[in-house]
């Protein structure tokens, strides 16, 4: 079950020192089999904001939640005025060194898997295979009666042709894709139907006061136990959905290692937390590992799921 966020929480046990030493994260992926679990943090240094950190946009907005997107019209449209104008920035975005670190262990062969809270897909632009999107993603469009899938680039076409005029100014984007808009702004927005059934289109992302599929939470309750470790990059593990495996990584008596600039909810589980920034923070350990970086991505190749 994915919670409402909450901006604050108490910690509670004895918590590992936040520290610079980024050896004990070097040595877990020399040893290999390591599960990277992933927050919006990773994401950041590639212009996608956090909800929590220095101007998080949880102080000026609430996600919608499932039960709001499905019972209300008016929600709906709100809700897809926002992401349209909001998959602008989000399907510009590319992966930045944090992402092409994780990429580049995978390569390596020292990573059992990855799993991702995040919603943008730019570990799969970055190289990653087999991510698992515990949150689902953005880049893929579900209908509600139907349940056919599709891709959101034609969405966002379908979107484009249906409100020509529509240019607002947004105050702001956060981490599920969608800016900051005034009712005002919302208001002749027109949203589209599933052209297979006229059904309510949905991003295949798990909204807030929705449950994750318990197949997708059991894979990666299998992901921790077939792993050596679990490497935590840019999660404040606020929400359980995310939290829970790090918790049974440490009753399995895994080692868990966190990279976050902040405290997490799972520190107390942790052999250590490092606190550096994530491009900084990989991309020195890729160079301790012996792995070529920065490695170079091609010229002109696009985020799969760009506009
Ligand atoms: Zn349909």
């Amino acid at each position: 079950m994915r919670m409402r966020p909450t901006l604050s929480w108490t910690p509670a046990g004895d918590l590992p020192p936040a520290t610079t030493d980024l050896e004990p994260v070097t040595d877990a992926l020399r040893t290999g089999g390591v599960l990277v679990l992933s927050g919006a943090g990773i994401s950041t240094e590639s212009g996608i904001p956090d909800y929590r950190g220095e101007g998080g946009s949880l102080s000026r907005h609430t996600p919608m939640t499932y039960q709001d997107f499905t019972a209300d019209a008016r929600a709906r449209r709100r809700y897809w005025a926002r992401s349209h104008l909001g998959w602008r920035t989000f399907g510009r975005a590319r992966p930045n060194a944090g992402h092409q670190a994780v990429a580049a262990f995978g390569r390596q062969g020292l990573l059992s898997g990855v799993i991702t809270q995040n919603v943008d897909g730019l570990h799969q632009a970055a190289g990653s295979e087999d991510v698992v999107e515990l949150h689902g993603t953005l880049t893929r469009v579900i209908c509600l009666s139907c349940g056919a899938f599709s891709p959101r680039h034609e969405l966002a076409l379908r979107l484009e042709e249906a409100n020509p005029a529509f240019e607002p100014v947004a105050a702001g984007i956060n981490p599920d894709g969608d800016a900051d808009l005034t009712d005002d702004q919302v208001g002749g927005f027109r949203v589209v139907p599933c052209t297979a059934c006229g059904g309510t289109l949905k991003p295949d992302v798990v909204f807030f006061g929705e449950t994750v599929p318990p197949q997708r939470v059991e894979h990666c309750r299998e992901l921790v136990r077939a792993a050596t470790s679990v490497l935590v990059l840019g999660s404040s593990l606020t929400v359980m959905s995310g939290l829970r495996f790090v918790r049974q990584a440490a009753k399995e008596g895994k080692p868990v290692l966190i990279v976050n600039r902040d405290q997490t909810r799972g520190d107390q589980h942790a052999l250590t937390r490092v606190s550096l920034p994530l491009g900084t923070a990989l991309g020195t350990v890729a160079h301790r590992l012996g792995i070529a970086w920065p490695s170079p991505r091609p010229a002109g190749v696009s985020h799969p799921s760009g506009p």
